[in-house]
């Protein structure tokens, strides 16, 4: 009589080693009893999602905190939808965030003792498990075609049951391993089945590190473990790597709990311990007014190339999905002025049950504080780096140029009230382009925004006396006085409240005459502190500009 026992060896005679084997060559970690191990799991389909960044971000924060290991696993197990090349992209843009692997798949090589850790060349390691389960009895040989899986779906919608390969509609689980044998020997194609003993009418209890005890009805399914292909499913790679790579916690997706229960069963079947389990929220977005994923089709931001390309400091766009993860991060940052994420302390209790919604002011936020903390030297490096992939405008102007662009940037840099005007480096150029002589002719090219109740006579006087007398060597305190002298010369009040008080004698106040000398230098009523635009733009240039604006009047 043939034995699963013979179905095993015949289908597996390649295998000699045992799971014993394997518990020997992947031993427990040498770690200390609280670290804790983690990974990140992409399948090589695409860009990184801001999801993945999320949960890779947590991963190996978590690592990080306990002294313990973060990997990458390239699941690389859905040969249909896999994108070539994008396993090496998606550790590049990792570690553009700074998040750089202990050990695992790093692109071009693999680190570590517990690899290989592409699962496509795991199959070695898949096969003697599941070899152990069909000696078991725990796993089969299904026949089944596309079209019977779809009939009993079809049997199953009418009689209204739960869908799905299992029990009675299970046609291949009472295959004798004697026909099973005949069958393949026969040539016939098959996939392999785990055998299930559970019940849907039974219930599971399993812990979260973010949701407690969760409670959901237990797996009765038999499902795929290895395919026709040879190539193990997510479910079943899932319990043999995170056993034999020695995950301490499996953080995950929430939209992976349903099939928590089938993962309970396999680590069961195969006599492993269950990892720690921390499903996390999703990313959402609010479209007219409902939540839903976001989506690598329709949002731009699902993708987190788009950030980068942006120019939203790294820094930002980890401060704001640790802001995610625990809410209380947010308010650490106020009261500890500091944006890293190194220093604050992760928890998985504080961490929100449901999906979280996409949040681009909270993001604008972070960025807005985290560039203002830059210092002008580092905030010009950056720019460089970024601009020569992303702004070639940008790049042309700052490139070989950093005394004059640090200045630049070092108005109103740093302090108490330190300047918040950049939100990304997108932005840069558009604000301090007007510091460039071309920007600023392109500007001007047609006209000046002067204030249109003001005569052109006036400006026109303000205007020279400005060239004339203005002292470069004034700071500005003392500076702003001598404008308000000059304004008083041409019959503006040396204040706002001045002038509110008479304004029949007055033709306006300091802040006009300060419009008019911005407006001529940087051709809009808006700019960084016009003390230092002026300091930095430099006599000559004002002259010229000044000019400029005089003869546009005339
Ligand atoms: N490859 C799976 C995914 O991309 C990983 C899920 C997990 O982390 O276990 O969804």
């Amino acid at each position: 009589m043939v034995t699963y026992k013979d179905l095993a060896q015949y289908i597996f005679s390649d295998i000699n080693e045992t799971i014993e084997d394997l518990e020997k060559k992947y031993p427990p970690r040498n770690l200390s009893c609280d670290a804790e191990v983690t990974r990140f799991a992409p399948s090589p389909t695409g860009f990184l999602h801001l999801g993945s960044l999320f949960m890779s971000l947590v991963a190996s924060k978590v690592a990080y905190d306990s002294n313990g290991v973060f990997y990458v696993r390239l699941e690389d197990t859905d040969t249909k939808r896999e994108i070539e090349g994008s396993g090496e992209e998606l550790i590049e843009q990792l570690s553009h965030f700074g998040i750089v692997p202990d050990e695992g798949y790093l692109g071009s090589e693999e680190k570590g003792d517990y690899g290989p850790y592409t699962q496509s060349k795991r199959a070695h390691i898949y096969r003697v498990c599941i070899k152990h389960l069909m000696e078991q009895g725990r796993a089969y040989p299904c026949f089944c075609s596309h079209e019977q899986i779809e009939e009993i779906r079809q049997v199953q919608e009418a009689m209204k049951v739960i869908p799905g390969y299992y029990g009675e509609y299970a046609l291949c689980r009472n295959i004798t391993p004697e026909e099973a044998l005949k069958r393949i020997k026969a040539g016939e194609k098959y996939v392999i089945r785990f055998r299930s003993q559970g019940n849907f009418s039974n219930k599971v209890t399993f812990h979260d590190l973010i949701r407690g005890d969760i409670q959901i009805a237990d797996n009765a399914l038999d499902v795929v473990i290895m395919k026709s292909d040879g190539l193990p499913t997510y479910h079943f790679a899932h319990a043999c790597d995170d056993h034999f790579m020695r995950t301490t916690t499996v953080l995950r997706g929430e939209e992976w709990i349903a099939s928590a229960p089938i993962h309970l069963e396999l680590f069961k079947a195969l006599g492993f311990d269950l990892p720690k389990y921390a499903h996390a929220p999703v990313i959402m977005k609010l479209d007219n007014g409902n939540k839903r994923k976001l989506s690598k089709r329709k949002d731009p931001e699902a993708s987190v190339s788009h950030f980068i390309m942006e120019g939203f400091p790294k820094e930002a766009l980890k401060a704001y999905l640790m802001s995610i993860a625990n809410s209380n991060f947010e308010e650490w940052t106020i009261t500890n002025k500091c944006f890293d994420i190194n220093k604050f302390k992760f928890s998985f209790e504080k961490m929100s049950l449901d999906g979280v919604l996409f949040d681009q002011d909270k993001l604008n936020y972070f960025s807005k504080e985290i560039i203002a903390q830059f210092s002008a030297e580092d905030f010009y490096n950056r720019l460089v780096e970024w601009s020569k992939l992303y702004d070639e405008t940008l790049y042309t102007h700052i490139k070989g140029n950093k005394e004059y662009v640090t200045k630049i940037l070092n108005i109103e840099r740093g302090g108490e009230k330190a300047r918040k005007d950049f939100t990304f480096y997108k932005e840069v150029y558009p604000i301090i382009g007007f510091f460039f002589n071309d920007r600023y002719d392109q500007i001007v090219k047609d006209g000046y925004p002067f204030n249109e109740v003001m005569s052109k006579e006036v400006i026109k006087n303000v205007l020279t006396d400005f060239a004339s007398s203005n002292d470069y060597s004034l700071p500005n305190d003392l500076w702003f006085n001598s404008l308000k002298e000059l304004a008083v010369r041409h019959n503006f009040a040396d204040s706002n409240k001045t002038y509110k008080a008479n304004k029949d004698i007055y033709l306006g106040h300091v802040g006009d005459v300060a419009e008019m000398v911005r407006v001529a230098l940087v051709g809009a009523k808006n700019s960084p502190n016009l003390h230092s635009v002026i300091q930095i733009l430099g006599k000559e240039e004002v002259d010229k500009r000044i000019n400029k604006a005089i003869d546009y009047l005339a």
